[in-house]
């Protein structure tokens, strides 16, 4: 605590400038943010519990950097109303490497992706660099089908922890031509230069259309196709964060669930809210909980759907929390909420996990994020990766 120059500044100006200035003024005082959502969005009840006991199709949905701090950030914006806290069984994951405390998106999606802990910057490989099957590996092996969902590149940490194998996220060209063999049915995210503009002059994009695969550029295009295999790369980058990309996450992510649905065998899905953790890296509140505020909106459209189908298990969770964001101040009755961030990176917090719908559980407790896998592919009925 203490005052510094910055904060008498912000204070003096505050009692000349009106509320819209000052909170452009806010962003730049990184040691106490403020943000207040202006319109708050109603939450829906979600009917509670399935009908039928079966589970047919498991939805993992992946908060990258989201931890309580930023979910209690976004409950405190849209005035203490999340459609989190529909979820009826909830725990805790330890997030940590197998060669490092605090962990990052690889070594942490590898670990709920394959059920092994890893390396530090390692995806979809172990702790020598061997491949490992994933969850969307096994998921296709047992005849179910698969899709990604990210607001990222597909080759970054996340998606690539459960489509490729790399010992180092870094090589994002090198990931993005695992893309060619990994099965997975629908995928949806940015990253196009990596498939297109190559050190290596090759075109994946042609080379995914001769796998079958329909390869589309738009987030509309994506929207109004309704192929069986979809590589979509409607970025060059990143999407753009929220809510400047307007709903498209939570479009992409329903008409996915809609495609695979369409299948008939069942299917996994993964649906990453990407961008959370880049805001936490930039100490951005207004930024987080934008993202997790898009991500909860998600969360309600996986739900609905999830109770309109019956045999579907819907998973929340995070690879790590990002930011070491703390809640100082706030008011429920405003929107408005104030925070501290105390790192650039991420730190060493256990992070939620939230379930819903048949088998939802077994997510109660406190455990390592490689129980995460084990407990799906328990529920998918299939033991794999030396078990
Ligand atoms: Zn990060």
């Amino acid at each position: 605590m203490g005052f510094n120059r910055t904060s008498v500044l912000v204070a003096v100006i505050s009692l000349y400038f009106p509320a819209s200035v000052m909170a452009q003024a806010d962003q730049t005082v990184k040691d106490n943010l403020q943000y207040t959502l202006q319109v708050p969005y109603p939450v829906e009840k979600i009917s509670s519990s399935p009908k039928k006991a079966r589970i047919k199709n498991v939805v993992l949905m992946i908060g990258d950097g989201m931890g309580l701090t930023q979910v209690s950030a976004a409950w405190i914006a849209n005035r203490g109303q999340l459609y989190f806290e529909q979820f009826t069984h909830t725990g805790l994951s330890k997030t940590t490497a197998a060669n490092k405390l605090i962990t990052d998106s690889g070594a942490g999606a590898t670990a709920m992706a394959s059920g092994q802990k890893t390396i530090y910057h390692a995806v979809g490989v172990d702790t020598v660099g061997r491949d490992l099957a994933t969850l969307t590996d096994i998921a296709h092996k047992k005849g179910l089908a698969t899709g990604i969902v990210v607001a990222c590149s597909l080759t970054d940490a996340t998606p690539a922890s459960f489509a490729a194998n790399n010992i180092d996220r870094e090589e994002e060209e090198e990931i993005a031509t695992d893309f060619l063999e990994s099965k997975v049915d629908i995928l949806f995210g940015g990253g196009r230069r990596f498939f297109n503009r190559r050190k290596d002059q090759r075109d994946l994009l042609k080379e995914m259309e001769d796998k079958g695969y329909e390869v589309i550029t738009s987030s509309t295009d994506f929207l109004n196709s309704s192929q069986s295999k979809i590589l979509a790369v409607v970025e060059n980058g990143q999407l753009d964060i929220a809510p400047k990309r307007g709903p498209v996450f939570q479009e992409a992510s329903i008409h996915t669930l809609n495609l695979l649905k369409a299948r008939k065998k069942g299917f996994f899905a993964l649906l990453e809210g990407s961008r959370i953790d880049d805001m936490g890296h930039m100490n951005n509140l207004p930024g987080v909980v934008e993202e997790v505020l898009d991500f909860d909106q998600t969360i309600g459209r996986v739900l609905k759907w999830a109770a309109a189908d019956g045999e579907t298990l819907v998973i929340v969770t995070a690879d790590h929390e990002t930011g070491g964001l703390t809640l100082l101040d706030g008011d429920i009755s405003t929107g408005r909420v104030s925070g501290k961030f105390s790192t650039g990176g991420h730190s060493g917090v256990l992070v939620p996990v939230y379930a819903w719908g048949p088998g939802a559980e077994l997510f109660t407790g406190i455990y390592e994020n490689t129980e995460l896998f084990h407990k799906i592919i328990t529920l998918l009925g299939k033991k794999v990766n030396g078990e």
